[in-house]
């Protein structure tokens, strides 16, 4: 990695974290309760060792292999976490267990059964966050939650999910829809909080602190309505040199 994308990094991590800040600031929230998961997925392991060296210590990958690979190359650096944000194929089950700190993508109950069952195997609980489409996309994985009429039609899926012993419920994850203006981006964060605000008053047991929300486009919007996780990528790596659609 050459000189200049190495200072482009370094400068773009630092405006990030600036927006962050601004952006917890305008809402009255402090820029502490939002973490920074800085989405590698398609980039070189370079690109992760100079966010590493800009700062960085949390990193999403949507590829278990991908990220698996990264995550042994690392693995001398101590303090990294590693977050699967994508799509998990129920064979990626057992790799995302022992590889994984966090799963943000937990979408149903067989893949949270499967999840379970390795946790148990591998002996440590997975922090997980259940993914909710709330926009009604049918390109967007998760469970359907684009109505409040929809909700009360989860809680039976969700109980059998929070119930499983080696799983560690910590909150929603969310994407929103592409749209022209991170402005619209918005009505959605601010249905997932709801969301979690209606499972919250369900199960007041169970932990639902965790909101991750807000990507490079339109992360100041879901700071704003509640994040405490954003996944930014582009706007720290720049555009995806190669995006591996293996998983
Ligand atoms: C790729 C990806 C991101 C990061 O997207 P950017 O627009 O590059 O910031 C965040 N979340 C998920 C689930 C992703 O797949």
């Amino acid at each position: 990695m050459d000189k200049h994308s190495q200072d482009q990094i370094l400068s773009n991590y630092n405006r990030v974290l600036e927006q962050i800040e601004q952006a917890a600031r305008t809402a009255g929230r402090a820029a502490s309760e939002v973490r920074l998961v800085v989405v590698t997925k398609g980039h070189p392991l370079e690109a992760v060792e100079e966010a590493i060296a800009a700062g960085a210590r949390i990193f999403g990958e949507n590829y278990a292999e991908e990220g698996a690979a990264k995550a042994l190359a690392c693995q001398e650096q101590a303090g990294l976490e590693w977050h699967m944000i994508g799509h998990v194929q129920s064979r990626k089950a057992r790799l995302v267990c022992e590889t994984y700190d966090w799963l943000h993508s937990l979408e149903n109950l067989k893949l949270a059964r499967r999840l379970d069952q390795f946790a148990a195997e591998v002996g440590s609980r997975l922090p997980v966050l259940l993914e909710c489409n709330v926009s009604g996309e049918e390109t967007k994985f998760g469970l359907a939650a684009w109505q409040e009429p929809l909700w009360p039609d989860l809680l039976q899926t969700v109980s059998q999910i929070v119930a499983l012993p080696n799983l560690e419920m910590h909150g929603l994850m969310t994407m929103a829809p592409f749209l022209p203006e991170a402005e619209q981006a918005r009505p959605y964060f601010e249905r997932l909080r709801q969301l979690r605000d209606f499972f919250a008053a369900v199960y007041p047991q169970v932990d639902w602190r965790e909101l991750s929300m807000g990507m490079s486009a339109d992360f100041p919007a879901a700071i704003q309505e509640g994040a405490t996780m954003v996944r930014i990528g582009t706007a720290i790596l720049g555009p995806r040199p190669q995006f591996k659609a293996q998983s």
